[in-house]
């Protein structure tokens, strides 16, 4: 069997990589049910059954597998139904804001589990921030069985490189930029240790919470700023530097000259984000200092903010409509707090479909995430658990238990 390092380069993000361990295939079939039996495990992997049966043993005999009885025969001997191991294994994850972190336990299934959000300030630099991660997470693991650890996952605001594990140029997280993120989580925890753009899994954590038959989506996190993540044949497609989903930073005519983040001028982000929305209300109103109060606003029916929701909306989906063209995904999703405005949602729908040729839009899904808050550690949690599933220290541990 081909076993991975713990942190080889990007490992969890491609579609089945041939350096990925045959364990690590079986337990992601098995725990997203695309497979319940060594023959289906066989088809899917295309690999001939005496050798998956081999790989199944392994797992049987670690725990991380288990039978349930029998399923219907197609001719031969009625199938052994395969579910994961009763054991409660997790990974813990972290997904970053600029203000605030959101922390949870992840299980073998991918099931996300008391997730809690504490206020955080990722500007202070890494080594700050990284101090204080720590510490909420071993409170975390102090509550469950430290032996049952298998990793620990980050999402960062800013564009990741996987490959090593840092952080390029973000515009929002002074001292970050090429700071050894993971090797500094790996220094600390001693498991296998990931880290994704924050868009990124939140666009992997919603896909994978969605019908399987959506093979292609966007996940757009419309927020204070706007991300999004791509996802193609079920996998994160994170384009040749990491950079792919970022239409944040496209210009836009409407947007003139107005200075961005990014140190553009007149990029999306500067007249479709709740940012943008705040600064463009409290130019005319006192009482306007965050994106919540922006969200009471048009809750209340107030026209100025109604009004200015509905255009950064209708700019957003400008900006979809072309990536949708080109694209054409099975299914849009909409996260972060902005997309809880129907005025929000309404503009962009509508400026998508108007700016999309029909074909591109005929079977096109548009839907507010299923997951919410959760949908960044859920997906963070899948690639750390991938990144698990395939690493020989952990399967090692698990033998010696
Ligand atoms: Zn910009």
């Amino acid at each position: 069997m081909t076993e991975l390092s713990v942190n080889q380069p990007g490992a969890s993000n491609r579609p089945r990589p041939r350096s990925r361990s045959v364990e690590a295939e079986v337990l992601s079939l098995i725990a997203s049910k695309q497979a319940s039996s060594r023959s289906e495990l066989a088809s899917a992997l295309g690999m001939a059954g005496s050798s998956i049966s081999v790989s199944v043993q392994a797992l049987l005999e670690l725990g991380w597998i288990k039978e349930v009885g029998s399923g219907t025969s197609t001719g031969g001997r009625k199938p052994r139904i395969l579910t994961l191991g009763g054991e409660a294994h997790y990974v813990l994850c972290a997904d970053v804001g600029i203000h605030h972190v959101r922390v949870g336990a992840v299980t073998l299934d991918g099931s996300v589990e008391t997730a809690v959000t504490y206020d955080f300030d990722i500007t202070l630099g890494p080594e700050h921030a990284l101090e204080q991660l720590e510490k909420i997470l071993r409170e975390l693991v102090d509550e469950r069985n430290p032996r049952q650890l298998l990793g620990i996952g980050l999402t960062l605001p800013g564009p990741v490189n996987t490959a090593e594990g840092t952080v390029d140029s973000p515009s929002r997280m002074p001292g970050w930029h090429r700071y050894s993120v993971r090797a500094e989580l790996d220094r600390r925890f001693m498991v296998p240790t990931c880290i994704a753009n924050d868009a990124n899994a939140m666009a992997l954590g919603e896909h994978s919470a969605q019908p399987m038959d959506h093979k292609d989506s966007i996940t757009i996190k419309a927020g204070t700023a706007l991300g999004a993540g791509v996802i193609i044949d079920g996998n994160i497609h994170e384009g040749a530097t990491g950079a792919a989903g970022d239409m944040t930073h496209v210009r836009v005519a409407d947007a003139d000259d107005i200075p961005c983040s990014c140190g553009n001028r007149g990029c999306l982000e500067t007249i479709a984000s709740g940012a943008a929305i705040v600064r463009m209300l409290s130019e005319q109103r006192a009482d306007v200092g965050s994106i919540l109060d922006v969200v009471d606003l048009v809750r209340a029916g107030d026209a100025l903010a109604t009004s200015l929701v509905r255009d950064a909306g209708r700019h957003l989906g400008e900006v979809l409509s072309a990536v949708v063209n080109f694209f054409n995904p099975s299914a849009v999703y909409l996260g972060g707090v902005m997309s809880t405005l129907e005025p929000y949602v309404a503009a962009f729908r509508s400026r998508l479909y108007e700016g999309c040729h029909p074909l591109a839009t005929k079977h096109l899904i548009i839907q507010e995430s299923q997951l919410g808050q959760d949908a960044g550690i859920a997906g963070v949690g899948r690639l750390t658990l991938d990144l698990a599933f395939a690493s020989p220290i952990v399967h090692q541990a698990r033998k010696e238990a």
